[in-house]
């Protein structure tokens, strides 16, 4: 997706949270793909990771930390609310980016957030641009963290139909990597 790399998204996320930030680390079960839970009893997810979990960093003076709950979200890039859903931490936040490949538009999940005050439906929003706060750790037990998915949607799947599901059994949707465009 190289209209989005170079997405500044670590940096701008360091910097609005004054964050000492070397680089994220990833334990087995938060990247894209992976079939197991890294919390918990480490058990098989319901189906493969849709997307990528940020929650670890290291620093340049240490050990890696884990992000605070409230650490603000900058967005990865521009974007317009589609919907806003409950989830297991906090909400997700639906973006789609105006960005299109071949008939497909690409949408950005922001999992397991609590969204900034304006950021509702029908939203826009910038690139860097504060939207949502990291939701805390609740009964689930589920440490805070930071979900990102990004899919390519046909035209012809509403937004209204854009759910977790869906993205856990993605059909004709394309789920990429968020990897490469978290710096
Ligand atoms: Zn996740």
């Amino acid at each position: 997706m190289r209209k989005i790399s170079d997405s500044g998204f670590s940096g701008n996320l360091a910097a609005v949270n004054g964050l000492s930030f070397k680089k994220w680390v990833f334990e087995p079960g938060m990247p894209f793909g992976s079939e197991m839970k890294w919390w918990g009893d480490k058990g098989p997810r319901g189906a493969r990771h849709n997307g990528l979990d940020l929650r670890l960093y290291e620093r340049p003076e240490g050990n890696p930390v884990p992000l605070d709950a409230g650490a603000k979200i900058p967005a990865i890039c521009d974007g317009t609310v589609v919907k806003i859903v409950r989830d297991f931490l906090g909400h997700s936040l639906f973006a789609e980016t105006g960005i299109r490949e071949k008939e497909k538009r690409l949408f950005t999940v922001y999992g397991h957030v609590r969204p900034v005050e304006g950021i509702a439906s029908g939203a826009s929003f910038k690139k860097g641009e504060i939207i949502a706060r990291l939701a805390g750790k609740n009964e689930s037990g589920v440490p805070p963290h930071l979900h990102i998915t990004l899919a390519l949607v046909p035209g012809d799947v509403s937004v209204e139909g854009l759910s977790w599901e869906k993205l856990d059994s993605p059909a004709d949707i394309v789920l990429l990597d968020p990897m490469g465009i978290i710096y």
